[in-house]
């Protein structure tokens, strides 16, 4: 799949994808095959240069809420995972600590893993399809990380970083807690392991790794409790004078510039995927804002906001993961220089993300009373 960073080709992609979003992709969404029948929106969903709501929205004015409830379901689970880990957040630390210690043993086998060269073809195709594509299929990802975990017997937290490195939809909360998924750490004791025989149907026979796959290992278990933290929203306040910083968690697809807004920053991780690089690189030239690509976002931000002539900033939410860890970072030292930071949520997040407290079933019974109260559907 080709991905633009651009939210003009992330609608063409939505407008082409509008007529298999209902039962079609129901039958073809497990199908890890040439023609697919899936989106292929993540990136655009991941970096918010398209939202949520709007794809909802223009989904349901095409197809009856049961023709796309299979869909509409999926787009749900990434606010579903997204809510979870921001009331977990000890699961983010937990991976990148295990994340760390693995990287310092990692050896030949890390290295044919992501090499491609395990000599189990579907995972090595897999593998060299990640780096150059920057995607791979719902399914393709479970199968890869199950062989991971449970035949390669790899440490889950590297194939995590693997894949957060160089997929353009990497994103920490559906990517952490999928790979926990697949090996039994979030639904405890419930893991994936990936047979020949599915991997052949869904693959409509491309690959058969036949004797090639583990066929009895046991879900992996962790000492650490995740303890609940109730998601605590920011408060709606209109800001004073500001400098709006952009970041990749949010470019900012259907919002309005806050009154009194007096400058655009935005920061970049140099460690960002391409796609996530352009995207917000682009939402700040397109607000004749300045764009900072590097670590230290703290220093870039005092100018920026002398530049400005202001004392606060105000930045779209930044969920748990790399961007709020180094706007974390960060505030320390603006708060010592005098500038406060204040976040702005959208309404989409406020009123999912309190439901992702426990499994996805409980929200999924919420998703028409959402989609109500999103204005997206009458009640
Ligand atoms: C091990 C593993 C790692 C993953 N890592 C990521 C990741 O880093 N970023 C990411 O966005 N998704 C991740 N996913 C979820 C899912 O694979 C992708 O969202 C999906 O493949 C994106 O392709 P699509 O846009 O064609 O999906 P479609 O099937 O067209 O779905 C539409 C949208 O719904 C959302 N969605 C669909 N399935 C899921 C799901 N299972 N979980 C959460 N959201 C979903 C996505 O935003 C997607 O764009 C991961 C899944 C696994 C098993």
């Amino acid at each position: 799949m080709m991905f633009e960073a651009t939210r003009q080709a992330g609608l063409r992609r939505l407008e082409a994808f509008l007529p298999n979003a209902g039962q079609a992709y129901q039958a073809r969404r497990n199908f890890d095959v040439p023609v697919s029948g899936v989106s292929g929106l993540s990136p655009w969903i991941r970096h918010r240069l398209l939202t949520e709501d709007e794809i909802l929205r223009r989904i349901l004015e095409d197809h009856t809420p049961r023709e796309a409830q299979s869909f509409v379901q999926e787009v749900f689970w990434r606010g579903y995972f997204k809510g979870w880990l921001q009331q977990r957040p000890s699961v983010w630390q937990s991976y990148k600590v295990g994340r760390n210690r693995a990287r310092e043993r990692a050896g030949g086998d890390y290295l044919a893993a992501i090499e491609g060269r395990t000599g189990i073809d579907c995972f090595d195709h897999w593998s060299r399809q990640l780096i150059t594509e920057g995607y791979l299929h719902n399914h393709a990802r479970m199968w890869f990380a199950s062989i991971w975990i449970f035949t390669l017997r790899l440490p889950w937290q590297l194939g995590a970083d693997f894949f957060l490195t160089h997929l353009r939809d990497g994103d920490p909360a559906s990517n952490t807690l999928s790979w926990r998924w697949v090996a039994g750490l979030h639904t405890k004791g419930k893991h994936y392991l990936a047979s020949a025989e599915n991997i052949a149907r869904f693959t409509e026979g491309r690959f058969n790794p036949v004797g090639q796959l583990a066929t009895d290992a046991m879900p992996l278990t962790e000492p650490a409790e995740h303890p609940f933290i109730p998601f605590v929203p920011p408060a709606i306040s209109a800001p004073g004078p500001h400098l709006r910083l952009l970041t990749e968690e949010d470019c900012g697809a259907g919002l309005t510039p806050l009154p009194q807004e007096a400058g655009v920053l935005a920061v970049v991780s140099p460690l960002s995927s391409d796609f996530a690089q352009a995207a917000i690189c682009r939402a700040a030239t397109e607000q004749g804002g300045e764009i900072c690509i590097g670590h230290l976002w703290s220093e870039a931000i005092l100018r920026a906001a002398e530049a400005a002539g202001v004392a606060q900033v105000v930045v779209d939410f930044t969920p748990v993961g790399p961007v709020a860890d180094g706007l974390d970072r960060a505030r320390v030292r603006l708060a010592q220089a005098g500038i406060r930071v204040q976040q702005v949520l959208r309404p989409y997040d406020r009123r999912v993300w309190p439901h992702a407290d426990k499994g996805f079933f409980k929200l999924k019974k919420q998703i028409p009373k959402l989609l109500t109260s999103l204005g997206i559907m009458d009640g």
